[in-house]
């Protein structure tokens, strides 16, 4: 999953964070104040949190940002606990939910006709940003944003059938990416 980790930041706050690993912290002003249950030593104020500055926790010498944090805590990598927090704060997209009508603009009664890319998708776009697909996906799958035609206003994905051809596109403005979109994408067969 692609997680913009200066994103995530801007939107989430030390004090969401400190909520949402349901720490036991004694909140003062703008710090938080506790043991560390990661580390379970340097007593019952070893662990910092300062809103807009960053934590550090005393047992294991270590600080940084929202995201450090909540790596130290859940004792996982700082990826993952990218991961983690944009699920739980839902800065981040994850499994496609489109709000716009599905619109194949494809296909017009003749099937033998190979359908070709819309050719005018622009791939760098904030609205392509917007939904969180990485640039890779979108060079790889041929995403695109569309300034015309029926999916006007929209990111167009393509839709392929098993062999990778086109069958049309579907216009999304969110999405929720699965947490393995990139690999599943990766596996995808070569288009001719
Ligand atoms: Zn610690």
């Amino acid at each position: 999953m692609f997680v913009d980790f200066n994103e995530l930041k801007e939107k989430t706050s030390f004090g969401e964070v400190v909520r949402l690993l349901g720490l036991t912290l004694k909140h003062s002003g703008n710090q938080w104040r506790g043991p560390c249950p990661t580390c379970k030593s340097g007593g019952d104020r070893a662990l910092v949190v300062t809103e807009g500055k960053g934590f550090f926790c005393f047992a294991d010498k270590k600080g940084g940002d929202q995201i450090a944090l909540a790596a130290h805590i859940l004792a996982c990598s700082v990826k993952d606990a990218a991961t983690h927090l944009a699920q739980a704060t839902g800065t981040v997209p994850s499994i496609v939910q489109s709000t716009v009508s599905t619109v194949p603009e494809s296909v017009k009664g003749q099937e033998t006709q190979k359908l070709q890319p819309l050719a005018y998708l622009e791939s760098e776009h904030l609205a392509v940003d917007a939904i969180g697909f990485s640039p890779e996906i979108v060079k790889q799958l041929g995403i695109g944003y569309a300034a015309k035609g029926i999916m006007r206003g929209t990111v167009a994905v393509p839709i392929r059938d098993e062999h990778g051809s086109l069958l049309g596109y579907i216009g999304i403005t969110e999405a929720r990416l699965p947490q393995n979109f990139t690999t599943n994408i990766l596996r995808f067969p070569k288009t001719a």
